[in-house]
């Protein structure tokens, strides 16, 4: 694997790269990092990460400075899955950026209580969408809000790049694996698998989808000792709230902090 130490060490060899398979993360890597190499390696073409923590998608200044780093063992996991190429850019990235401003449908769900947060995303990805100029994006769904953000800026832009979504991937428990579960002890890793089984609890009980189904989950986080963001049904594209699962596909998001850890979590239910 190369590793780029700057964007300028990049961009120095970047004119013999084409077609090139591009895996943006913020580090910390864990299985579902690696699960998007392992996709992004089915393209028979080379791939290319990042591992930059962006400051300006952070609203909390602890959140961004505690965020974790493992720069030997993410570059172990990288090496060990096969990525070709990894930058690993410094803060002058930043420098003379042009800021993008998400649209209303960033304001829902995770931009509730995150004003800007997906500002910060897009700003960042554009940036090294012109640096890397990629011809396959591989986001997580675990990040649901900004797999749907990112692809209708790709396709407002008319940028010539596919996304691709890859599946959450879980722990044993049912956990989505996280850089922030790091945070959590044993005991409150345990607790936090019950995030998804409220997501799952609502799928079985689908049929009867309703506002007081949504509430009594919510009960049973928060005496679970959750602090809840929200907990939203919503349309998969425009994320708009319904409950309507006769008629669409319909998101069940969350987010939940547990001890101040703030953690998402998210499935899709078929429609009846
Ligand atoms: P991050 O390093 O948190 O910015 O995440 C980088 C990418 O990994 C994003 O596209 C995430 O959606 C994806 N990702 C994070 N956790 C998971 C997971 N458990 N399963 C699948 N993808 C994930």
């Amino acid at each position: 694997m190369k590793i780029y130490n700057s964007i300028d060490e990049f961009n120095q060899i970047k004119e013999n790269l084409s077609n090139l398979v591009y895996v943006p993360t913020m580090g910390n890597l864990h299985y579902g990092h690696t699960s998007l190499i392992d996709k992004a390696k089915q393209f028979d073409q080379e791939v290319i990460a990042t591992i930059y923590i962006n400051k300006l998608q952070f609203n909390d200044k602890n959140d961004y400075l505690n965020y974790p780093k493992t720069l030997d063992k993410d570059l172990e996991l990288l090496k060990q899955y096969g990525c070709d190429h990894l930058i690993l850019p410094d803060d002058s990235i930043l420098d003379n950026i042009k800021n993008i401003k998400a649209p209303s449908k960033a304001n829902k769900l995770c931009g509730l209580n995150r004003p800007g947060h997906f500002d910060g995303v897009l700003t960042i990805l554009n940036k090294f969408f012109s640096i890397i100029n990629p011809s396959i994006l591989i986001l997580g769904k675990k990040d649901y809000q900004q797999f749907v953000l990112v692809k209708d800026f790709i396709k407002e832009k008319n940028l010539n790049i596919k996304t691709v979504g890859v599946e959450t991937i879980r722990e044993r428990n049912g956990l989505a694996y996280s850089s922030r579960n790091t945070l959590l002890s044993n005991n409150n890793k345990s607790i936090a698998s019950k995030l998804y089984k409220v997501l799952k609890d609502i799928e079985l009980n689908k049929g009867s989808l309703s506002n007081d189904l949504l509430n009594s989950q919510i009960k049973y986080l928060t005496s679970n000792g959750f602090e809840l963001d929200y907990l939203a049904v919503c349309d998969t594209e425009s994320l708009e709230q319904s409950l309507d699962i006769f008629k669409k596909d319909l998101l069940v998001a969350i987010a939940a902090k547990l001890n101040n850890v703030r953690l998402i979590d998210n499935i899709v239910m078929t429609k009846l």
